[in-house]
């Protein structure tokens, strides 16, 4: 995918996550500046939990207006799961205090630049493949195993987005039918079974001290949802990041494997790999600026009017306020009208 991220400036990166958010400069080759990083509050009034996001961001934006990297032009964002409008609505499952949150304008509204709004799995897809550890790739699925389980689907060199922009939902594969409930309502969904809260609750411990036979269980869970996802597209690499999955390393990706490889049945699919992803923990930020990027990309290619509503083709609403800026054409009253008129808070 790298060939549609050419573009030489520098982008403003923010990830959000139920535990924790981040902020850096990232440049034209992926290299992370004035990385910051608040906790998430666990409140739930939305203004409380933007402010520290907004105080950091102001943090990053100042340092690059005092000449420490070169001062940004557009900024990406990564978000949990899931949201509406192609991102102009964020409703993160694991942060309460924000449902229909208007995030991207916000951030607009801050910086002043245009933002791209994207699922934080999916970001992490296009970083991956961007500069990470799919690189070349034209068909795979990166995840996310941490706080919550995630996913984003590279398929014939594009990132699917489906109808409301949320493809790539891995965490609410079934993979016990009997097993805990889920917070999406379900039963046995993945995330419920391997997510890092799960294992918590089902060991009474934090998951970073799961024995081996939990590490390796929730190895063989996360395979069996990749088994499936592999017969299902045609796709022959899984890159898996995330807290929970990098921490429990060897014996995770080995139970993953050997569950990947025992479900796998079609020769198309039999090769499939699971690994764990390139990027480390500068993924998720890496993957927001990657956002972004191929929100002008995609721009630059189609025009922004080609951009359906309320489904975004490539990725993610723009809201911009300011000057145009290099590269970005106009699409901003039409999108920023739409999430101020569809219910912000
Ligand atoms: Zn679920």
């Amino acid at each position: 995918m790298s060939d549609d991220l050419m573009y030489d400036g520098w982008v403003l990166a923010v990830d959000v996550g139920g535990t924790k958010m981040e902020v850096a400069l990232v440049g034209p080759d992926g290299t992370l500046s004035g990385r910051r990083r608040v906790d998430t509050p666990a409140s739930l009034d939305a203004e409380a939990v933007f402010a520290p996001l907004a105080a950091a961001v102001t943090m990053v934006m100042d340092e690059s207006v005092g000449g420490v990297v070169a001062m940004p032009d557009m900024g990406g964002v990564g978000c949990g799961g899931p949201m509406a409008a192609g991102g102009a609505h964020v409703s993160p499952l694991n942060i309460p205090a924000w449902r229909e949150f208007p995030l991207g304008e916000r951030l607009a509204d801050l910086t002043g630049l245009p933002m791209a709004v994207d699922n934080d799995a999916k970001a992490l897809a296009l970083g991956e493949g961007w500069v990470g550890g799919a690189q070349g790739s034209r068909d795979y699925l990166a995840m996310v195993v941490s706080t919550g389980v995630g996913g984003g689907v590279v398929l014939d060199g594009r990132l699917l987005d489906g109808s409301g922009g949320n493809a790539g939902h891995i965490g609410h594969v079934v993979v016990e039918p009997d097993g805990r409930p889920c917070a999406c309502g379900g039963r046995g969904c993945l995330e419920a079974e391997a997510s890092g809260p799960a294992i918590a609750a089902i060991t009474g411990r934090p998951a970073a001290e799961a024995d081996e036979a939990m590490r390796r269980r929730c190895g063989t869970l996360v395979g069996r949802a990749v088994a499936s996802v592999a017969s299902l597209l045609d796709l022959q690499l899984a890159l898996v990041a995330g807290s929970v999955a990098l921490g429990f390393g060897e014996p995770f990706f080995r139970a993953a494997q050997d569950e990947v490889s025992l479900r796998c049945g079609l020769e198309f699919a039999r090769p499939t790999r699971i690994v764990p992803a390139g990027l480390g923990d500068a993924g998720p930020l890496v993957g927001a600026a990657a956002v972004a990027r191929m929100r002008l990309a995609t721009e630059q290619t189609t025009g922004s009017d080609a951009l359906p509503s309320p489904a975004p083709s490539g990725v993610s609403t723009v809201a911009r306020v300011g000057a145009p800026v290099r590269g970005v054409t106009e699409s901003v009253s039409t999108d920023r009208e739409r999430s101020s008129s569809a219910g912000s808070r």
